[in-house]
Formats: structure tokens, sequence, C-alpha cells
């Protein structure tokens, strides 16, 4: 976030009418993910009525859990490395959010992305609260024994307060099935019995669903068309950036090339590559899987990093990490519309900017949340051991997503609001709806 960015999230905060009542935990890194989670709450405040009494409740986790994980290193020496899960808010279900294993993960982070998943469980109205969690390491400089054993002692770690009725991870950023096998079996081991419902994103051979690897890029697309639709958007003709080119990325890019549009760029952490003709996605997908980034692709040339935002394109799909398009990037993109596949890609100042130059941005909180509906099948499908065909899976997931955008688009029109904060409308209202029906304890 650039400086001018920072002083506006911190001025705006400091006028929100509860900030003096926060504690001093919750205000420390105030100017990260978390300061704009809060600014964005504080948005849709006017329009919840009623509700806007249990407003507080958004702005606390309910629960937040800093956790050592010490594991041997294959050398022989001991490393200690630092965990999270954060609980955010229960009264709609247990928790529900990812595992990111990322050497920048902090607290602050995975607070926001435990409220995002409040919001956007309740914008796809699956039972669901919002949790996350996290390892501040960088996985690429470990052997697959040290990740096995450090996944396993963080399951162990936040066992406490996880479990199929109470809060159950999935992959994000850096994890993956394999991961969510070793957290299944850790728990198991500790419960004394097999418990598949306390992930979702396993393989599929453990109670995974089929159609879960692809679903959050696929509710990307579904959601993507919808709006492409309503803006005279022709998605066959329509060229394509995407910044990330991993599971969410690489799927959405892959989906939108089916449907005829273009992939002109892509860029990773290795670089950024730039064919106007279109690249050959499923070559890409398979180049990836093999060197680990699109860094020496043949098939397109190759272009700095910085140059990705001025890409002549339609659609523009952050799909990476947060914080990627900021008020010193937002006036050089030319896509007439953003779908965020990413969690938090847009900063508040670069939302504004997009919105004073038409550029339609389709939120994180209901372009993403494609991952956790079918993550939702799959502990359903665990709970009943009865699972469900892949057409059945997708057939469901689209009919969800479809619903979901078609009600926050309403909402964006009848208020006159962006796409964000109608879904967060929508999502705060159910949200608190379920705590005034709950009542509070004691
Ligand atoms: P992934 O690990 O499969 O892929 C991440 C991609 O981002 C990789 O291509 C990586 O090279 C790229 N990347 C990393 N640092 C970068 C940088 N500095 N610049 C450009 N590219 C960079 O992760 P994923 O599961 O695809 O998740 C991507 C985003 O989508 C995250 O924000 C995640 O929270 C969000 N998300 C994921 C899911 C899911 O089901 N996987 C669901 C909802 C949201």
């Amino acid at each position: 976030m650039s400086n001018a960015t920072h002083e506006a999230a911190a001025a705006a905060l400091a006028n929100s009418p509860t900030h003096h009542a926060l504690p001093s935990y919750l205000q420390a890194d105030n100017l990260g993910p978390w300061g704009i989670y809060l600014q964005q709450v504080d948005r849709v405040i006017p329009y919840l009525g009623h509700l806007a009494r249990w407003a507080e409740t958004l702005k606390r986790p309910k629960r937040a859990l800093v956790v050592d994980v010490p594991i041997q290193l294959d050398n022989g020496t001991v490393a200690h490395f630092e965990g999270y899960r954060v609980q955010h808010n229960t009264s709609r279900g247990p928790g529900k959010g990812g595992v990111r294993f990322h050497q920048d993960v902090t607290l602050s982070e995975v607070m926001a992305l435990s409220a995002w998943m409040s919001i956007k469980n309740a914008a796809v109205n699956v039972p669901y609260g919002g949790a996350k969690g996290g390892i501040r390491v960088d996985p690429k400089t470990l052997s697959m024994g040290e990740l096995e054993r450090m996944t396993r002692r963080y399951t162990s770690e936040i066992g406490i307060i996880i479990g199929p009725t109470k809060d159950i991870p999935a992959p994000d950023v850096n994890t993956n099935e394999q991961i969510m096998a070793w957290m299944m079996d850790t728990y198991s081991m500790n419960e004394g019995a097999t418990a598949t419902g306390v992930v979702t994103g396993k393989p599929v051979d453990l109670g995974g669903s089929l159609g879960r690897r692809e679903a959050t890029g696929r509710g990307v697309f579904t959601v993507g068309a919808e709006a492409a639709n309503h803006i005279g958007l022709d998605i066959s003709k329509a060229r394509v950036a995407v910044q990330g080119f991993g599971n969410v990325g690489g799927i959405a890019g892959k989906l939108f090339a089916e449907a005829g549009a273009r992939i002109v760029a892509v860029q990773d952490h290795g670089g950024t590559i730039y064919r106007e003709a279109g690249i050959d996605v499923p070559a890409l997908m398979t180049y990836v899987s093999r060197n680990g980034s699109v860094k020496g692709f043949v098939g397109a040339e190759v272009v700095s990093d910085d140059s990705f935002w001025d890409v002549e394109c339609d659609i523009l799909i952050p799909a990476a990490l947060e914080g990627q398009i900021t008020a010193a990037n937002a006036g050089r993109i030319k896509a007439r519309m953003v779908i965020e596949g990413a969690n938090g890609p847009t900063t508040p100042a670069a939302d504004d900017i997009l919105h004073d130059r038409n550029i339609l941005v389709l939120p994180d909180v209901i372009a993403n949340a494609g991952g956790v509906t079918v993550s939702y099948f799959e502990w359903v499908q665990d709970f009943s051991s009865f699972f469900w065909s892949e057409d059945e899976i997708n057939a469901r997931l689209v009919r969800i997503m479809k619903e979901a955008f078609a009600g926050v688009w309403q909402i964006s029109q009848d208020y006159k609001v962006s796409l964000r904060t109608a879904t967060f409308i929508i999502a705060c209202k159910r949200i608190l709806h379920a705590r005034e029906l709950r009542g509070l304890y004691p």
C-alpha cells in the first residue's frame, strides 16, 4: 500500500465511531488488510437498519489462536514457525476458511482473511461462519518431510479449536490436497477416529469432492460471464489478463479460453508473459506444473512485470495475493471489468479510482466464493458418506453462484452502490440477523 493510502486508511479508521472502543491488538496493525476490512464494514453500517446495533460484532474476531510450531529439520536442528487460526464469526455455523503458508503471513492478515470468509460464506448463503489460518513460512525452503512435520504439528496445535462441527480448514496459497490429507490424518489420530469432515479440499480418494480443485476458478468464470452479460461484453471476443496462474488463475484462464476469450497476458511470481493472439492455456498449464512458474515458457514474449498493468484487455483477473491493485497502478488498467480471484487484491483507494473510471469490480467476496461452495458440498458428502457426480456438483455450483450474483447485482442497482458494498450489505445482514436470533449469551 502507498503512504497516501496508509494515511487515508488511518484517517478513516480514526474517524470511525467505534474506533476508540477497539482493543489495542485490533489496532496495532490497523493499516493492513484488517484496517481495510474495518473500512468496508463502516461503509455498510448505514444500510443495516435495526441490525446496525450488532455491527460491532463484525469488527472483532470471535477467537484468535497463535501457536508455536517447532519441528526438527532434516539437518537435525530445531526450527520454530509462527502459526495462526482465527475464527472471525460463527453465528451462522462452524468456522470455515483456508490455511495459507507464506513468509509474509501475519495475524492481522489472517484476521482480515477470516472476516472476508464470514462475508463470503454469508454472501453465497452456505451455513458457515468465517475462519482462516496460516503459518509464517516460505514452504519452498522446506523438504517434503519438513513440510509434513510442520503441517502435522500445526494441526495438532490448532486441534483444540477445529473439528467437523467447529471449524473446517481448506487449502489456500501454497497449501494443497496433500497438506489437507496430512491435516485430516493428524486430527483423526488425535481423535482416535477417522474424521474426513475436519478439512475440505482433500484428495478425492480420501473423502474429497469431484470438482473441488476447479471450483474457485469455475466460480470466477461464472460470475464473470454473468457480469459480462449485464455490461454487454462478449466473452467470446474478450481479451483477458491474469495475475497468478495457480489453482484460481489457471482454471479461470482455462475456462475463459474455452469460452473463446484470448488470454493475452499472464503474470506469476516468476515473471510476466504476453501474446496478443492469445496464450495457449493448456500448454502453459502443463509448463507451469512442470517448472513451477511461467518463466521460460516459449509460447509468449517476456515483458516487464510493471507493464502488466498497461496491457490492453477487457477483463483483468488478479488471482495471486492481496494489495496488488493500488492507487499507483489503478489509473493504468485498461480493462472494463476486474474479477477478484484473489482475496483482497484491490486497496480501497484503488477501488475508488476504478469506480471513477467506470471499471466494474467483481469483488472477491462473491467472485471467488466457488471454492468454499464446493467445500460445503464436500463436507455434506463426508457427513452422509454419499458422493455426487462431477456434473451434479458443477450444476449446483453454477446455480448457487448465479443466484448469489443476481442478488448482489440487484442490491447494487437498488442502492446505487458498488458490487462490493452490495455483497457486504447482503452478507452483513445475514450474519447479524443470525446474531440477533441467537441472542447474546449469557
Ligand atoms: P496458488 O498457490 O495455487 O497460486 C498462487 C499464484 O500466485 C501462483 O501462480 C504464484 O506464482 C502467484 N504469485 C505469488 N506471488 C506473486 C507475485 N508477487 N506476483 C505475481 N504473482 C504471484 O494459490 P491459489 O489457491 O490460486 O490462490 C490465489 C488467490 O486466490 C489467493 O488470494 C487465495 O486466497 C485466493 N483464493 C483461493 C481459493 C482456492 O480455492 N484455492 C479460494 C478463494 C480464494
